[in-house]
């Protein structure tokens, strides 16, 4: 058993991912502000003696012992991050820079969630590891962006100067049970929208594309990227499946069975045209690659949203 820490523990990525943790025997430390977070997403294991969540912010420094640190905190979708863009780059900086102090105090291997983000709107199709981006650093998105590759060039750092031992996952478009209502991605936007039949809102022509990853592949990946031997990435982990976000839009119609009409609006700056990871590196340094299929994993998220929304009208309002 490991004494384990997940920042940003009770987001919809961190949630699963302490769960899987227990599941494996490990001690679970989840550390979290609730700012894009839920007390909901991890209310099932507040009970359980092998997990403990502590409200915390990660630009402050945290001391505990650990054996491996799992770095999350950072909010992942484009509302939430530009929210407050100073308060991202100093989650990704300071955030980071904090967690890898304690990693270098303790002795702890730390996992840091970058994101497919750092290659920005590519110019290489699919991406693939070796490719150092084409970021925009004064845009809209690059609090996220370039705060990522802060983050990631701080591991590196502590790495070859401290020797501190850390794994970079790049993970791509990932979807599943807990998004938030409010989330503001592109998935959880559709889904809620089709089953409050409302208009589903395809920004630009909707010809851009993204590759989505179910929620339970990613987290396996992550934990399997967690427990590597010899091998720091950074790596990819996605689904290599691309479409649309037209072809999104009508899928989702089609399962829901809902009347809602598709409407175009402006498409945001800076909105890459296409994503889709090369994932040849996970496959071969880590035996992994996605099992879940689009509909099945659609279909599981929307029938947790159905579950969400009945309760959400029974409740008033959803739990912080
Ligand atoms: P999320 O917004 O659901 O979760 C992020 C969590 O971090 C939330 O619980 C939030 O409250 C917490 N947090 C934010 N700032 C914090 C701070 N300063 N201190 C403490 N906690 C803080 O997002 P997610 O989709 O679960 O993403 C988790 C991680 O995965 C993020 O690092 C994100 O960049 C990365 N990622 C996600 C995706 C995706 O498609 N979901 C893609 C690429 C990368
Ligand atoms: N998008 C959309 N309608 C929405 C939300 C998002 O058309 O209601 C588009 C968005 O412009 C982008 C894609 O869907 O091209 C994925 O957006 P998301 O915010 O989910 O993730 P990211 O842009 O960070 O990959």
């Amino acid at each position: 058993m490991a004494r384990i820490l997940v920042t940003g523990g009770s987001g919809f990525i961190g949630s699963h991912l302490c769960e899987e943790l227990i599941r494996r025997g490990h001690d679970v430390l989840c550390l979290d502000n609730l700012f894009s977070g839920s007390r909901d997403n991890i209310r099932h294991l507040l009970g359980n003696p092998y997990f403990e969540f502590v409200r915390h912010d990660v630009i402050h420094p945290f001391f505990a012992e650990v054996d491996h640190i799992y770095h999350l905190a950072c909010p992942a979708s484009p509302i939430h991050y530009q929210y407050n863009p100073i308060k991202t780059i100093k989650t990704n900086v300071m955030g980071t820079i904090n967690m890898l102090g304690l990693a270098k105090r303790v002795k702890a291997r730390i996992l840091l969630t970058s994101t497919s983000e750092v290659y920005g709107n590519p110019n290489i199709h699919p991406q693939e590891e070796a490719y150092w981006g084409n970021v925009n650093p004064i845009g809209l998105r690059s609090c996220y962006d370039e705060g990522k590759r802060v983050a990631e060039t701080l591991m590196m750092d502590y790495h070859r100067q401290n020797g501190v031992d850390i794994r970079i996952a790049r993970i791509f478009n990932t979807y599943g049970p807990r998004m938030a209502i409010n989330d503001g991605r592109v998935i959880s936007n559709f889904i809620v929208q089709a089953l409050r039949g409302e208009d589903l809102t395809v920004y630009g022509d909707g010809t851009q594309t993204r590759s989505f990853c179910y929620i339970s592949d990613m987290t396996d990946g992550i934990v399997r990227m967690a427990e590597a031997e010899g091998f720091i990435g950074p790596v990819n982990l996605g689904n290599p499946i691309e479409s649309t976000i037209l072809e999104i839009a009508e899928r989702i119609l089609s399962i829901t069975r809902s009347r809602s009409r598709i409407v175009f609006s402006p498409l945001p700056s800076d909105d890459p045209e296409r994503r889709c990871p090369n994932i040849t590196r996970a496959k071969e340094r880590l035996g992994w690659q996605p099992k879940i299929a689009l509909d099945v994993g659609l279909s599981n998220t929307i029938a947790y949203f159905k579950d969400k929304l009945n309760r959400s009208v029974t409740v008033g309002r959803e739990a912080p």
